[in-house]
């Protein structure tokens, strides 16, 4: 079945099909000036909605404002449900949890799931979130919340979904994910850096097929000759992975701080001469896969 993409309104109620929505598509700062409103200026998060109405997120940047005061808003007093899924912690995909309205509201649940690679993650998160960076700690917060660590690559297994983790070539260890439900499936691969052939091939294997795959695009070709081992890849490596995997759609990610909408403009038409189903993961968009 063919994505439809929504950049306006959507329909109203639960999708048919699982729905892909990006709240936060900027890399490593937000970038809230004029000339980058257009795709958006906050940092990663990703909201997956399921046909049976569960929700999950990839990253909790600074998107996890406006999309936790959505949430809310849409639960409207009743139980709302959440699994976030981390990628890594380095700011741009963490920033947004202090500010997270559902984490205020006792009728929320989160479940919040991170590789214990860099040691146990409910300590990185109650860490982020203490005297002096932050004025209430995590274990304060009304909602009730459960820190799940990822062992390896060990899969989680929700009621109306399958989430595969897979490591990603980065400055730091960081999990991709495979989500599948109702026969669709998305790939999150942010923070991704080629060149490791190893992480490389496993990348094309985990992708293979994938209605929608989410990837690291932060750099031209020009810009990653001077950039090496900075940890990102570039629009041209997007595209040729999404041709080699044959996914269904590409959604250029994690866009570069000094990239404005006429520059992202550019780099998606160029993305195109090499994969025609690109699309610019873009602030406010949402994807039915
Ligand atoms: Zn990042
Ligand atoms: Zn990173």
């Amino acid at each position: 079945m063919p994505v439809a993409v929504y950049d306006t309104k959507l329909p109203e109620g639960t999708p048919e099909r699982m729905r892909v929505r990006f709240w936060g598509v900027r890399g490593s700062i937000p970038t809230p000036q004029a000339e980058n409103l257009g795709v958006g200026g906050n940092t990663a998060c990703v909201e997956v909605r399921l046909p049976d109405g569960s929700c999950c997120a990839f990253d909790a940047g600074t998107g996890a404002r406006p999309f936790g005061a959505y949430l809310l808003h849409e639960a409207d007093g009743a139980a709302l449900d959440l699994h976030l899924f981390l990628s890594h912690f380095h700011w741009d995909h963490i920033q947004g949890l202090p500010f997270f309205a559902p984490l205020y509201a006792p009728t929320s649940r989160l479940t919040i799931y991170a590789s214990d690679h860099d040691g146990p993650p409910a300590d990185l998160i109650t860490e982020q979130m203490q005297e002096p960076f932050f004025p209430v700690a995590f274990e304060e917060l009304p909602a009730e919340t459960r820190i799940e660590p990822i062992h390896g690559i060990d899969p989680v297994r929700l009621d109306a979904a399958t989430v595969h983790p897979f490591p990603v070539h980065h400055t730091q260890f960081v999990l991709g994910y495979r989500l599948e439900s109702h026969n669709a499936s998305v790939v999150y691969c942010t923070d991704y850096e080629h060149g490791d052939a190893e992480l490389d091939a496993l990348l094309v294997e985990t992708a293979a097929g994938a209605d929608l795959l989410i990837c690291d695009a932060q750099y031209t070709p020009e810009e990653y000759a001077t950039r090496q081992g900075w940890g990102h890849t570039t629009w041209e490596w997007a595209a040729r992975l999404a041709r080699e995997a044959e996914v269904g759609h590409l959604a250029l990610f994690h866009h570069d701080p000094a990239h404005d909408d006429e520059m992202l403009a550019q780099i998606l038409e160029a993305a195109q001469g090499l994969f025609p189903h690109t699309i610019l993961a873009t602030e406010g968009v949402a994807v039915d896969l």
